[in-house]
């Protein structure tokens, strides 16, 4: 009998192994290798936690292109923001796919954290018009913060506004983001006067009720729907959905899991059939993007477990050549 090595990153090992720009690029890869087919992903087991907003999800997948089988283990307790620990903790499980051995385990919340602004990098970058330099952030959690990143990294923006429940709490994040890109950060009184102005809007609070309404948004906008991830729950009213061109990161995902499609689709106001595509389909070319300079697009996301899987694979790859992690007799 074999003992097996199992490789322990930790949340400062994926930081240090993954860039945002690497992120980008390998969640195109993953959308893109979704949407030819070559990945199996069940829907996620969620467990709600009684008589709290938390949650416990299950995210599995395997990948024929990575020759990768992984599930991200992920608690998520909304009011863990603001104390000592995330809102999204857990692990990411990869195993190898040709023999089955499960090869490392990873720290989820940054991960997470990462991957999931980075595949709104990839829809930005497809849907957003070239000229956009106005980028407007609703929240200031963990996702704020890596929206940003990933904003600036795919298109020249000049200006960030951030709108945020708490605005000490937006005043925080722009702090912090000044450090890191030189452009002009401000702080917004209300959500409103922050999607005014603004060419992309990310919505990126963990609000059950809409914090965009789509009587604010002005033509040509591209929206990254990013907050919300259960059938009961939105960040955006109606008209907003109403008013865009929709793209999801995975189809059969948004039908059973986005309330921010599901509620208006009960309201009478739109229909799954007016899914434009999956961002994979874009990347492949079997579906068309932004038509003209007036439309507006909204990106939903829910984040998918092949994303989390491609992150796995690619920094399990990078530790072993770099030395990174704990090596761990299984
Ligand atoms: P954090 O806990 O770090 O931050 C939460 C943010 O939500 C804060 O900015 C907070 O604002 C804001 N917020 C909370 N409640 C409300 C409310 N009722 N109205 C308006 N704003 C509110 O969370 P993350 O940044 O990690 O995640 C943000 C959201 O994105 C969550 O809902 C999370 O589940 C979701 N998510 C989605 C993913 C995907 O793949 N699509 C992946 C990861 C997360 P303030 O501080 O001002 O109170």
């Amino acid at each position: 009998m074999c003992t097996m090595s199992l490789l322990v990153l930790k949340k400062s090992d994926v930081a240090s192994l993954l860039s945002m720009e690497k992120c980008i690029e390998l969640m195109s890869d993953a959308l893109a290798s979704l949407a030819r087919g070559d990945v199996v992903l069940p829907l996620r087991p969620v467990i709600r936690i009684p008589d709290s907003r938390n949650a416990f999800g299950v995210m599995p997948a395997y990948s024929a292109s990575l020759k990768a089988i992984g599930a991200k283990l992920i608690s998520v307790f909304p009011d863990n923001h603001g104390t000592a620990l995330d809102s999204h903790q857990g692990a990411v499980a990869l195993f190898d796919g040709t023999n089955g051995s499960l090869l490392s385990l990873m720290e989820a919340g940054s991960i997470t954290a990462i991957r999931t602004a980075a595949v709104s990098g990839v829809a930005t970058k497809l849907l957003a018009r070239k000229d956009a330099r106005t980028v407007a952030i609703l929240g200031s959690g963990v996702q704020g913060r890596t929206h940003i990143d990933a904003m600036m990294t795919v298109r020249p923006f000049t200006r960030v506004i951030v709108w945020s429940r708490n605005p000490a709490h937006a005043h925080t994040l722009i702090e912090a983001a000044a450090k890191a890109h030189r452009v002009t950060f401000e702080v917004s009184g209300t959500a409103a006067a922050a999607v005014a102005n603004a060419d992309v809007v990310c919505t990126v609070t963990a609000s059950r009720e809409p914090v965009l309404e789509g009587a604010w948004l002005r033509d040509g906008v591209h929206i990254n729907a990013v907050g919300a991830s259960l059938p009961s729950t939105r960040e955006l009213d109606s008209t907003a959905v109403k008013r865009s061109r929709v793209f999801v990161d995975r189809r059969e995902s948004a039908v059973h899991e986005a309330g921010d499609l599901i509620i208006p689709m009960k309201e009478g106001e739109f229909a799954m059939t007016d899914i434009v595509a999956e961002i994979g389909e874009l990347l492949i070319g079997s579906a068309t993007g932004r038509r003209n300079e007036q439309e507006i697009t909204l990106f939903k996301s829910l984040g998918i477990a092949v994303e989390d899987l491609a992150c796995a694979q690619y920094l399990y790859d990078r530790a072993r050549t770099d030395g990174v992690g704990t090596l761990v007799d299984f």
